[in-house]
């Protein structure tokens, strides 16, 4: 089923649910965590409201196109098993399989695929638009109603009211999700995505202890601007080892990664840097941690030591 005829089914489905206030199960939030859960309960046949802020972003990947990666991969590997679809998903858009770490001892190898990302909310939303099971409701879940303790409905920005006798929630980065570009603070879910806001209140209201963690990501450069040839070639492995048991073939061309490192010069321009970039930093500090580069933790340290 192509995406626009995706797209119509749910306004249709849409549609019927200003009628349909009462579902056995309501999952809310429809990312990695929150498909996987209403794919399961459609198994079931448990009548599912999966809502969502944005039903086009349904399965969406919020970052760089890859899937598995260090302890990732395995817990993909575990959802494959358990029957989820994340692995089906990730075999069907894959670009790129490798193993990393293969320098090092086999308990720290880890697979990752490199995929588009576009294939791989297609194949997700294929899946939703298909389970009987599964009503997409658009909105976002602002405040919970419970009878004597238990959960009893999902209430709704726009005043709706959608009954339930359990309600999963699987807000991800969205809930009171704020972003940082330089000095700049935007609350939203994703760049361009609204936040979730007010269900924390709620939570708390619960005595749920909330925290907040923290991701980053890097800036998007346009192909069209690097030079290929100047980079190192990472090539695909020739025996791809595929993230759902059930695959047994390889879907799509597999390409070549590229990969630079920085070196003086760069390392000359971050010290540089005007230095009120706080966020920045904290970013350069993550991925220092990360990826144990000596190098970069002595440029953070510099940094750090401007503030
Ligand atoms: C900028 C960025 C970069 C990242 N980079 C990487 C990376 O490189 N590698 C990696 O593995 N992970 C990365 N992550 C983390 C990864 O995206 C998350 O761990 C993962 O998406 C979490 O999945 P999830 O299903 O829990 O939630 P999400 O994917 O965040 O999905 C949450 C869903 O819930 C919906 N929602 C939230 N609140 C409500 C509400 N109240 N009512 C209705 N709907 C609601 C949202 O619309 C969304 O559809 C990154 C995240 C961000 C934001």
């Amino acid at each position: 089923m192509s995406s626009i005829s995706i797209k119509k089914r749910r306004k249709q489905e849409m549609f019927h649910v200003k009628h349909i206030k009462q579902f056995d199960a309501v999952v809310c939030g429809a990312g990695h965590a929150g498909v996987e859960a209403a794919l399961i309960l459609n198994r079931f046949k448990i009548p599912t409201a999966l809502i969502t802020i944005d039903p086009l972003a349904i399965g969406r990947m919020s970052c760089n196109p890859a899937i598995g990666g260090l302890a990732k991969g395995q817990i993909v590997k575990e959802i494959d098993v358990l029957g989820g679809i994340m692995g089906k998903a990730t075999d069907y858009s894959a670009l790129q399989y490798k193993i990393l770490n293969k320098s090092k001892g086999k308990s720290v190898w880890s697979p990752r695929a490199q995929v588009d990302k576009r294939e791989y909310e297609n194949y997700i939303n294929k899946a939703i638009v298909n389970a009987k099971h599964i009503t997409v409701v658009q909105g976002e879940v602002v405040n919970i109603e419970t009878e004597r303790g238990i959960v009893s409905s999902a209430i709704m920005r726009d005043g709706q009211t959608i009954g339930c006798s359990t309600l999963i929630l699987t807000c991800g980065t969205f809930l009171n999700g704020l972003i940082h570009i330089g000095e700049k603070q935007t609350p939203a879910g994703r760049y361009d995505e609204k936040p979730s806001t007010g269900l924390s209140e709620q939570l708390e209201k619960f005595k749920m202890k909330l925290g907040r963690l923290k991701t980053g990501t890097p800036p998007r450069l346009d192909g069209s601007t690097i030079n290929y040839e100047n980079l190192e070639k990472q090539d695909a492995d020739t025996e791809p080892e595929y993230f759902s048991f059930l695959t047994k073939k390889t879907y799509n061309k597999q390409i070549a990664c590229c990969v630079t490192y920085t070196n003086k010069k760069v390392h000359e321009i971050m010290k540089n840097a005007s230095g009120n970039s706080w966020p920045i930093s904290v970013y350069l500090l993550y991925l220092a941690l990360k990826k144990e580069c000596h190098q970069i933790i002595n440029i953070v340290l510099v940094f750090l030591q401007a503030w």
